[in-house]
């Protein structure tokens, strides 16, 4: 692959096209690119704020919830929805508990931290899973805890949490839940309802196949409500005002990101179409054929079969070649897999998000496997 032969003024090359094996963002269909390219609209016309109330629908239903629950639209990856939901759920005298197990429990953390907000950290260690038993514990230790935060799929180790036990525990004891599932939803079973789910937080650009710039927080409209009493933290992520302007006035606060949130819809009716367990149970042959063809290969997972997600492995880097090797060595051929945060060693990612099928996969492994033959491993 060449390196920019432009000047810093120059016209930019576009990337080589890849099968994205990294967590997001991923392949997207011709559908929600095609989306990319409606005419230009200003905001403040009726075709875009129909387009958000449809969209929001569209990701209510997604996440499991029924006509009293509704969606709000953040211009901004998954962060900025989990930041604009953290910032603003807990209130005054309120205190929320972070449920830490991995790089986006840490994140909750940090985020509750720079606004302020009274909070206690769990924290497991990474790879360890969280016990439900210890969230109960710590919920009757302290009373003034109102909200509980936990991701359900921790991208960073590829280990789901036990959100439904955790679900039961938190409601049982009268406080909120706030998840973040932007890389779980629509890949793994979850239903706000069920799993007692209070704040629901997703993105466009993992498993719901949308493009990166648009997230969303969805919960009972009752609870958007509510957050009027709740003092307003931040200005651009204040999650009650953006609530007010999709849901009452149907006129967004700030200038939306409309040509994303086009392709956002489209991706959203794919995501329909296939349905949530269609979707969840591609995804899940697709994991099971990375992890087939990696032990097929001698290389060791990071995680027990029984902690593992339907879209992230990780695994150990093989003796004999260096990650930058490995990862360089298959962008070549045309497959961008992805590293991860320090604390887990010499270890890679391969996801399975996005439109990508068997063939890709099985063309990922013969790629790998001259890779791995061009650098002398296993000889
Ligand atoms: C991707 C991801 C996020 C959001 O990261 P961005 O960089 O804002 O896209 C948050 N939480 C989890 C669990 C994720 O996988």
């Amino acid at each position: 692959m060449t390196a920019s032969s432009h000047g810093p003024l120059g016209r930019i090359t576009p990337p080589q096209p890849s099968i994205l094996l990294n967590p997001g963002p991923v392949n997207v269909h011709d559908r929600v690119r095609a989306a990319l390219t409606y005419p230009d609209v200003c905001h403040r016309e009726p075709e875009p704020i129909d387009l958000m109330t449809t969209a929001r629908a569209k990701a209510t239903a997604v996440a499991g919830g029924d006509d009293s629950y509704t969606s709000v639209l953040l211009a901004g990856s998954g962060t900025a929805a989990l930041e604009a939901a953290l910032s603003s759920v807990v209130p005054q005298d309120g205190k929320i508990l972070i449920l830490d197990n991995g790089n986006y429990g840490e994140r909750m953390y940090r985020i509750v931290a720079v606004h302020g907000i009274a909070h206690t950290r769990l924290e497991f260690g990474w790879c360890n899973p969280i016990d439900p038993a210890e969230v109960d514990a710590a919920l009757a230790a302290d009373p003034s805890i109102t909200h509980v935060g936990m991701v359900h799929h921790e991208t960073s180790t590829g280990m789901m949490n036990p959100l439904r036990a955790i679900g039961e525990v938190v409601s049982r004891r009268g406080a909120s839940l706030v998840v973040d599932s932007i890389s779980s939803l629509g890949a793994e079973e979850f239903d706000m309802r069920t799993d007692h789910v209070d704040w629901c937080v997703g993105t466009a650009n993992k498993c719901l196949e949308g493009l990166p710039g648009v997230s969303f927080v969805c919960a009972p409209r009752a609870k958007f409500e509510a957050l009027a009493d709740v003092p307003t933290r931040t200005f651009y992520l204040d999650l009650h005002g953006h609530y007010i302007g999709q849901e009452k006035r149907k006129a967004p606060l700030f200038t939306p990101a409309v040509q994303i949130m086009y392709a956002f819809d489209a991706a959203l009716d794919l995501m329909i179409e296939e349905t949530v367990p269609g979707r969840v149970a591609r995804y899940r042959a697709l994991a099971e054929q990375v992890r087939a063809g990696l032990a097929e290969r001698g290389i060791a997972l990071l995680l027990g079969s029984e902690h593992h997600s339907n879209t992230v492995t990780n695994a150990y880097v093989p003796d004999g070649i260096s990650y930058a090797q490995l990862h360089d060595g298959l962008k070549d051929e045309g497959y961008i897999v992805y590293g991860v945060q320090e604390q887990l060693g010499n270890v890679f990612r391969v996801a399975n998000m996005g439109q990508v099928d068997a063939k890709n996969i099985s063309g990922f492994f013969e790629a790998l496997d001259r890779v791995l033959a061009g650098a002398g491993v296993g000889e």
